[in-house]
């Protein structure tokens, strides 16, 4: 038997599908069309090299409107007003542009997101000074004198601002077609016999110059985006592969399956469509994966946020025989009600509560109460963010099973975690 193989080669064209790339790359050489008046409007542009002319024909005449270069939107004004394209675009030299489809748009609209608000200031400024514009006067907006510096710096900032974020979103749509994302592994470890019981999966973005993005500066962008989707289900793809190899492992030395989780985050945003939800369930289910090694964390807030929602996805979840942990527990506007209407079975206390906890009798009597919640319910519970040696002496003095932090070990690539499974911590 061969050790299964960490690619995905062949599971790549379900999540192509999947992506649709709400923002991608065109090229249009000098002179081509990219939209005529009264065509439909299916996209919003960005222009990322080159020249774009926005033109009105009238009575055989034509007039330029502006001359767009790098940076500037253009095509977002009938989107949003559901019309058909009132001027022509045309390419004035070999000119790149990321599109943003029409759908993306509209779902930053009805989200209220800062790229729509930025969009829509800047249409609206657009519109302000083409109207106010002598339109029989074409004039070169790059030689344009401005009269109102306020304004135009103004409506610079929000440019920049919405071509930066259409770039992010390009960026992040491409990385994911391309999987260019990587897991790290931070164990967990049972503090009874210092073994590691687990391993958190953390996503990690490898950039070219050899840095690492971590997920704090792209999550909020993916769950905006809705790509954390389709990304969600490339995570659960690996850490499934990752967890078979453990097995593995294990088997090899004559352990059995000896139980190792691996725990994966799921976003609120995997949870709100029952399809989405059905796909997880699946892939866990067709993975040939013990179950039982499956922990998938949700926050606190995924459950109050649409509690009938959360309660359809997390049974579902859990009829896969996978487990469920509440990450972040204590931060959210715990309402302990909901803890038993879910079929919980580990809380994870948040970092914020561990963090120096042997100087804050507070802090101390809530991770106690949790501790102890935890214990009448019939759940686990880990220690998040353990930095300190008295740290984890106070949580195990306070019967706290389960800990993970920067002192037992930082989240490493895959193949360095393994090596945990064979040895203990000392403490
Ligand atoms: P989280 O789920 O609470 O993950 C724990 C975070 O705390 C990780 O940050 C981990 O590296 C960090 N950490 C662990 N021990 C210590 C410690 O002792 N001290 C300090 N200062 N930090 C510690 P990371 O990897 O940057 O992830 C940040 C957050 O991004 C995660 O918080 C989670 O909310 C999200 N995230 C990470 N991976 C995924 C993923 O695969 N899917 C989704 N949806 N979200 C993810
Ligand atoms: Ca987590
Ligand atoms: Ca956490």
């Amino acid at each position: 038997m061969r050790e299964p193989a960490l690619d995905i080669d062949e599971k790549m064209p379900a999540i192509r599908l999947f992506l649709k790339s709400p923002t991608s790359a065109i090229n249009f050489q000098a002179g081509t069309r990219i939209f005529n008046a009264n065509d439909a409007a299916d996209c919003a542009y960005m222009i990322d090299q080159g020249y774009v002319e926005i033109a009105v024909e009238s009575y055989g005449q034509r007039e330029t409107l502006e001359l767009l270069g790098p940076g500037d939107i253009f095509g977002e004004m009938e989107i949003l007003d559901g019309k058909p394209r009132i001027t022509t675009a045309t390419a004035v030299h070999d000119t790149n542009v990321l599109s943003i489809s029409r759908e993306q748009l509209l779902d930053d609209v009805n989200q209220s997101g800062s790229l729509t608000r930025q969009i829509l200031v800047a249409t609206l400024y657009r519109l302000r000074s083409v109207q106010e514009k002598n339109n029989h006067e074409v004039k070169n907006r790059l030689e344009q004198v401005s009269t109102n510096q306020d304004e135009d710096t103004q409506y610079q900032s929000v440019r920049t601002d919405a071509a930066n974020q259409l770039r992010q979103r390009y960026d992040l749509a491409k990385a994911i077609e391309n999987r260019q994302f990587d897991l790290a592994y931070q164990p967990i470890v049972n503090l009874l016999d210092g073994r590691t019981a687990g391993f958190e999966a953390l996503l990690r973005w490898p950039q070219p110059d050899g840095t690492t993005v971590t997920p704090d500066q792209f999550i909020p962008l993916a769950e905006k985006t809705k790509l954390i989707v389709p990304l969600g289900v490339w995570i659960l793809e690996r850490a499934l592969e990752a967890i078979q190899i453990i097995n593995f492992r294990a088997t090899q030395r004559g352990l059995g399956s000896n139980g190792t989780f691996v725990s994966i985050n799921v976003s609120p945003r995997q949870l709100e469509n029952e399809l989405d939800v059905e796909r997880i369930a699946n892939l866990i289910e067709q993975s040939n994966v013990d179950p039982n090694c499956i922990k998938l964390e949700i926050t606190e807030q995924a459950l109050l946020d649409d509690p009938r929602m959360a309660t359809i996805a997390l049974a579902r979840l859990k009829s896969t025989g996978a487990s469920i942990a509440i990450d972040d527990f204590g931060t959210g506007y715990s309402s302990l009600n909901y803890l038993h209407r879910f079929p919980l079975d580990t809380l994870k206390i948040d970092r914020s509560f561990v963090s120096r906890i042997v100087d804050d009798k507070n802090r101390q009597y809530v991770v106690a109460a949790i501790i102890g919640l935890a214990r009448d319910l019939g759940m686990q519970v880990v220690a998040e963010g353990i930095e300190e040696k008295d740290e984890l002496q106070w949580l195990r003095d306070h019967a706290c099973r389960y800990a993970q932090g920067y002192l037992l070990s930082k989240p490493v690539p895959f193949k360095e975690s393994l090596a945990y499974l064979e040895s203990s911590f000392d403490f």
